[in-house]
């Protein structure tokens, strides 16, 4: 059994582990990131890799995939090792720190570990009875924009994926139909605000009930709920953003105080094993928003507080000015 030693152990390379490992490297010291993926990203890799942000710092917009590659080559550039296809199974305290224990890759000693597995492993929800048209029409990840060159497309969802995708496909391709079971979004105002006046078609309290082709999808069936009015609807491709079912797995059973699936961490993102630390959508505090900029703030103080755990001489602060 292959036994690696490492000053700070990241459980999760999503955009918070990934800058955790990026800080502890700054910091002098060493980190080893283990993913449970084939490659790095976490929900953005996994959900939409093709997918502008609009939302953090220095970036007007940027794609997922290419923030993701920036994050890792951040990470690898300030020394840290990430190693994928592993799940972190266990966590077990020692005299001098922890071990983690992976499910056939050995395990991993270290002084200090930050907990950065996001959601767990995400599955996207399925649209009902839209199985047939899987790979022939429909998708729950968009992987290629440019598969919906001149396609009429039909997005189900009223969050920020399918706001933000009907924007951006509005003029690629053929027609955009937005159908949202719901009058509200759960998506930035001003992106709504865009959608509201741009030319996709948007149906809000409305379900697709049908999807109708031959082998491969030609059309949909809309219900719009208060009128009981039945609607068809060009549809060569649909998107669907229902979100996605989430398991934290292990990690819930390491004894750190995971309620549900999150962490309740304090100001310096400890948890409430001293050495064992938190960053990202799995962390829970007054206040607390998931999302990638939170994450990677919350990433710092972290391995800031992990490296003065790890050495005392190391100040949390490493101080600037
Ligand atoms: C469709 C969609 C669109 C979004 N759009 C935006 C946006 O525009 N702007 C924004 O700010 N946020 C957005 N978000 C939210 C954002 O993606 C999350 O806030 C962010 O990914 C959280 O990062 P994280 O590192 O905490 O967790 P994650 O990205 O979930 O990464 C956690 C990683 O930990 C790994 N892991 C879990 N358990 C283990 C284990 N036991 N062993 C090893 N590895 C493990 C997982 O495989 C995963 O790779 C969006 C989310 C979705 C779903």
């Amino acid at each position: 059994m292959s036994v690696r030693e490492v000053d700070v152990a990241v459980v999760g390379a999503g955009p918070g582990g990934l800058y955790a490992a990026t800080y502890v490297g700054l910091r002098g010291l060493g980190a080893l990131v283990l993913d449970i993926l084939p490659a790095p990203g976490g929900q953005i890799t996994a959900l939409y890799p093709e997918k502008r942000i609009h939302d953090v710092a220095g970036f007007r917009a940027v794609r997922g995939r290419e923030l993701v590659e920036r994050c890792t080559e951040q990470a690898e550039a300030a020394g840290a090792e990430l190693q994928l296809s592993t799940r972190a199974e266990r966590l077990t305290r020692t005299a001098d720190g922890f071990v983690v224990g992976t499910a056939d890759r050995g395990e991993v000693r270290c002084r200090a570990v930050i907990v950065a597995a996001g959601l767990g492993t995400f599955t996207p929800r399925r649209l009902p009875d839209a199985e047939r048209f899987e790979g022939r029409g429909v998708c729950y990840v968009i992987r290629d924009p440019e598969a919906f060159r001149d396609e009429h497309l039909v997005i189900v969802g009223g969050g920020d994926a399918a706001v933000d995708w009907a924007l951006e496909l509005e003029h690629l391709a053929a027609s955009v139909t937005l159908v949202h079971r719901r009058d509200r979004f759960r998506a930035h105002e001003g992106r709504v605000e865009a959608l509201l006046s741009s030319s996709v078609d948007v149906m809000t309290e409305a379900e697709v009930v049908h999807l109708h082709g031959d082998g491969q999808l030609a059309g949909a069936e809309v219900l719009h709920k208060p009128s009981g009015e039945h609607r068809e609807v060009a549809a060569t491709r649909l998107y669907a953003a229902l979100g996605f079912h989430a398991d934290l797995g292990p990690v819930a059973e390491w004894g750190i105080g995971v309620e549900g699936r999150v962490v309740a961490v304090d100001r310096c993102m400890r948890t409430e094993v001293a050495g064992v630390f938190a960053a990202g959508d799995i962390t829970d505090y007054a206040g607390k928003l998931k999302l990638i900029s939170a994450a990677f703030g919350e990433a710092v103080i972290a391995a800031n507080h992990a490296a003065n755990h790890v050495d005392p001489e190391l100040r949390v602060f490493p101080g600037y000015g």
